[in-house]
Order: C-alpha cells, then sequence, then structure tokens
C-alpha cells in the first residue's frame, strides 16, 4: 500500500522555494508509493526547515518531529531536496554501501578534516542493485575536498570514459527500483508506465508515445515471465534514444532475470538503427526505460519478444 510521510513546512520558503520542494514530493508520486502528505495530528512526521546546510536523518528516527535540513537558497534545487528524502526513505549514501569499495576508493588524505565521517562505510546496507554510480545518493568526485579541483573520490578501476558521480538532477532508474523494493510498491501505487508479460508466448511494448518523442522523467518497466524451461527473447526494432556517455541520462536497461536485482545484460542508449536481440537464461528478462529531466525529439523504440526454447550465451557488457 502507501507509504506516508507527514512533512511540515518552515514558512521561510517562498512560492518558488515551494514549489521546488513540492515538485520533488511528485516525484515519489509518480514513481513510488511514498506520499509526502501535509502533517494534521500525527506524532511522527518530517519538519522540512531552512538549516544550515543540507540534510537529514536516515529513516524514521522515533516518534517526534525530524528535521530535514533544507538551507535557503543552496539546498532548494530539486535534485538536492531529492537527495534528503532518500534519506528520510531510508537510504544511505552510495558511496557508503558495503561493497563500495569495489567501485570507489575514498581519497581520505583530499577531505575536509570534519567531514571525513560522510565517507564512511557502512556494514549493512541492503544492496538491492548493482552499485550505481549515477544514484541521486552518491557523492561528487570532489565532494567536500579540501581544494576545488582535489578530487576526494576516485571510481575505480580507472576507465575512459569515466561514469560521472554525483549528479543531483534526478532519481536514477535504480534509485526509484530500490525504493519500490524497499517499501514493496505494489501495482497503483504509482503511475505504472510499462507492463508485466505472464506466459504469453509473444507480444510487444514500446516507450511512451512511440512513435512520437518519449516525455522527460519516464521511467517503464517490463518485466516478461514466459513458461517454465523456456527462455526471453526479446527484439529491439531500432532504438532512438538521447546518446550519452555510458547511458547516464535516457537509457534502457535489460536485465536477465525477473527485476532490477538481476544480472544487467545490456545497456543501450543512442541511435541503433539494425535489431537488437537479446535472449536470457531463464525464464523472466526486466527491461527499464528512463528518460533524464531535458525532453528531447527521440522517438523512443519498439520491441517484440516472444518465447524461446533454448538460450544463447550472450556477450557480457555492462
Ligand atoms: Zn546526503
Amino acid at each position: 500500500g502507501l507509504v506516508r510521510i507527514p512533512y511540515k513546512i518552515s514558512s521561510q520558503y517562498n512560492r518558488t522555494q515551494l514549489a521546488v520542494i513540492r515538485s520533488a514530493m511528485a516525484t515519489f508520486t509518480r514513481h513510488t508509493c511514498l506520499r509526502f502528505v501535509p502533517r494534521r495530528t500525527e506524532v511522527a512526521y518530517i519538519f522540512i526547515s531552512n538549516g544550515k546546510g543540507c540534510w537529514a536523518y536516515v529513516g524514521k528516527t522515533g516518534y517526534s518531529s525530524q528535521t530535514v535540513s533544507l538551507g535557503i537558497p543552496g539546498c532548494v534545487a530539486k535534485g538536492i531536496v531529492l537527495h534528503e528524502f532518500m534519506h528520510v526513505a531510508g537510504f544511505q549514501h552510495e558511496h557508503s554501501r558495503s561493497d563500495r569499495n569495489r567501485y570507489v576508493q575514498i581519497l581520505r588524505q583530499n577531505i575536509q578534516g570534519d567531514m571525513t565521517m560522510n565517507f564512511d562505510l557502512y556494514n549493512d546496507t541492503v544492496n538491492y542493485v548493482v552499485y550505481d554510480y549515477n544514484s541521486v545518493m552518491h557523492y561528487s568526485k570532489t565532494a567536500f575536498s579540501k581544494q576545488i579541483y582535489l578530487p576526494s573520490i576516485q571510481v575505480i578501476p580507472k576507465r575512459k570514459p569515466e561514469p560521472i558521480i554525483g549528479q543531483r538532477e534526478r532519481l536514477s532508474p535504480y534509485d526509484i527500483e530500490e525504493v519500490k523494493y524497499l517499501y514493496d510498491c505494489g501495482a497503483g501505487t504509482y503511475q505504472r508506465c510499462g507492463r508485466d508479460f505472464f506466459n504469453l508466448a509473444t507480444g510487444s511494448f514500446n516507450s511512451p508515445s512511440y512513435p512520437s518523442p518519449y516525455p522527460a522523467e519516464a521511467h517503464c518497466t517490463w518485466n516478461i515471465t514466459v513458461r517454465p524451461g523456456r527462455f526471453v527473447n526479446v527484439t529491439f526494432k531500432g532504438i532512438d534514444i538521447s546518446d550519452s556517455p555510458l547511458c547516464q541520462n535516457d537509457v534502457i536497461l535489460i536485465h536477465d532475470g525477473k527485476n532490477a536485482a538481476a544480472p544487467t545484460m545490456r545497456t543501450v542508449c543512442g541511435t541503433q538503427t539494425g535489431d537488437i536481440s537479446i535472449v536470457s537464461t531463464g525464464r523472466s528478462m526486466f527491461i527499464m526505460f528512463s528518460s533524464d529531466p531535458t525532453r528531447d525529439s527521440n522517438r523512443g523504440f519498439r520491441a517484440i519478444f516472444r518465447e524461446s526454447s533454448w538460450s544463447r550465451r550472450y556477450p557480457q557488457r555492462q
């Protein structure tokens, strides 16, 4: 069902700032089962106030008011508000994940002395999905470093192009899926884009509005499950989505299983004129399509699937 988070907002925010905060709340309403509702008589609620800096407690702290500090004006930006609300929902920083040492190196010598605790590793994080450089909960490369261009976080292994870390534009596709997983958001608790196919021999699906351009901030999921012992063969009939290095903006993510926790088979963006065919190694495939807040003129994609009686190895690409 729905998860209600009562809130109170300080009277210090002007209309524009309130609109930014409400827009972040609306993102959770649209994509998850979390609902920020004005506090009436609830004992436990968040109090959004003009404190020093941008911060929030992680998860529900107890039976009282808990502060979400959104300092004016620096913290009243949608991506920052989304970040603080993710803390409220119970999420730590991405770079604090128990498995982070396989993905980033923390350069402690470059971090401002009193800020190192923001880079601590937590052994007890629930890592439902793959480590997500694109998470709104990840710090940037130079967060809290001693000098402006000095890195505090290095992506490992070093590579070109290097994933961008520290985006504060949107909930990443995996941020959304993690919230849905943690709160067990059922059908009907968010604006569904995509659908589930169960035991169908064949079918098709497409990006929203196809062949017209897809909207900004779309998040669609398709779970295709065929009969036991069979495999899912999906063919994308051409793809036209906005291109970006490592597909960190708009993206199609294909997972070899029934949800976002399954291994990633392919990450696709840009323009692909030919067909792209992918076969699962089990009876399910989970496909996500996500677009960032920038509206593009790209048309998206159409795909067909069919049940296949045999599988095949696929090139392992992340
Ligand atoms: Zn934070």
